[in-house]
């Protein structure tokens, strides 16, 4: 161990110097020194957690509801995400051993890769996607494999594109749809062709569903529900985004009792159990949260059209996101790279918005623009882009 001007390389993992630090986190700070921004950049929900269900979460403190749950999460919780999966997914989990309450989406991502990757396994993911993807693979001891994604196939990941990337030390693909950052919808169809690649080289899929009930006019399917899929998939579900809780902490896994089995071995050691005051909320949000829901998705819909068509009337094109709650307009007419672009409109005209770039080097061209906030902010933020296009 050599200590150089009071710093030590070795103090830190090999693994973890060499992780990028996330494209996101730069803009972020840099908004902090800018007085009246505009952010389309964060990506959650601008409401506060609905009343009732913020509610039983005070309501089970007052109750003296403090303490650790079981590892696996609350029974009632399980029983009642059981019962919502059926009805909404039409798969059926068993709530005792299936069903794993996790910190978020973002533990249970973690969780999966460690519990089903050895050392040089590879996970084939969209090129662009989530910012945690690769680093949790690589992370768990595995290799991220980028599969490109384009405008012209509505972003949709294409097994004859995975095809060619799959060898004897492919262990899973991970998807993530509705997806972030492209607000892309997978198909049934397209879906199956992925299934059926995965059956024929036996692939564990990892299926990130947490925008499933965020989408606007077509059918989310799930993953693990498709023929055959639920046995080899492990289904990944969370509260954050559809109910407005991204601070409770709250997500879940669902599959096989093997896989979720190890996964609890390493959540028990690492995490424990997810907050009990959380489960709580989440109990009461599977209840009765169902029309929250329709009032949300009703508003990002109004304002989905409204940033689609500004960005093309703008004459930056913007493919049309059937999900989630962001658009990824095309920047490459103004000439300017995705991170050139976000800066400059960060200084110029005070708009945050977040370079495709962030998500992979197939998002170049491209930048990512959040419209879960108000609709006046949304028209302001699309006057000063007009500008600042119209500028350069
Ligand atoms: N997966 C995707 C695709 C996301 O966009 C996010 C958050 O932005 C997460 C997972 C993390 O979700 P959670 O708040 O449940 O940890």
């Amino acid at each position: 161990m050599t200590i150089k001007n009071n710093k030590c390389s070795s103090f830190t993992s090999q693994c973890v110097n060499e992780l990028a630090p996330s494209g996101i986190r730069k803009f972020f700070d840099l908004v902090a020194t800018v007085e009246g921004v505009i952010s389309l950049g964060v990506g959650e929900p601008d409401y506060v957690t609905p009343w009732h269900i913020r509610e039983a979460a005070i309501y089970a403190l007052e109750r003296g509801y403090t303490m650790y749950t079981s590892n696996a999460g609350m029974p009632e919780l399980r029983e009642e995400l059981a019962r919502y999966l059926l009805e909404h997914n039409r798969i059926s989990y068993d709530p005792t051993n299936e069903i794993l309450i996790t910190v978020g989406v973002s533990e249970a991502l973690d969780l999966a890769m460690r519990a089903v990757l050895n050392p040089g396994d590879q996970v084939i993911m969209a090129d662009p996607c989530y910012v945690s993807y690769a680093p949790c693979v690589c992370l768990a001891g595995g290799q991220p494999v980028k599969v490109p994604t384009r405008a012209e196939d509505n972003f949709e990941l294409r097994a004859e594109d995975i095809m060619p990337h799959v060898s004897s030390k492919t262990k899973a693909i991970l998807l993530g749809y509705p997806a972030n950052p492209t607000g892309a919808v997978m198909s049934r169809e397209k879906l199956a062709q992925i299934a059926e690649l995965a059956s024929r080289n036996n692939l564990i899929v990892i299926s990130d569903e947490i925008y499933a009930r965020l989408v606007y006019g077509v059918e989310e399917v799930c993953f693990a529900a498709l023929p055959e899929m639920r046995e080899r998939t492990i289904f990944l579900g969370g509260f954050s985004k559809a109910y407005a809780m991204t601070g409770w902490r709250l997500g879940y896994a669902a599959g096989n009792r093997e896989i979720i089995a190890a996964m609890t071995k390493i959540h028990q050691y690492t995490m424990l159990c997810a907050p009990i005051a959380a489960q709580k909320a989440g109990i009461e949000a599977l209840k009765f949260g169902e029309p929250d829901i329709q009032e949300m998705v009703g508003d990002y819909n109004r304002r989905r059209l409204f940033m689609v068509k500004g960005f093309n009337n703008i004459g930056l094109s913007c493919f049309e996101p059937k999900g989630a709650f962001y658009t990824f307009p095309c920047i490459k007419k103004t000439g300017m790279s995705s991170e050139d672009f976000s800066e400059k409109l960060l200084k110029e005209e005070k708009v945050l918005v977040v370079p495709g770039t962030a998500f992979g080097d197939h998002g170049e061209g491209y930048v990512r623009c959040c419209y879960a906030t108000s609709l006046p902010e949304i028209e302001e933020a699309l006057a000063r882009i007009k500008r600042f296009v119209d500028r350069h």
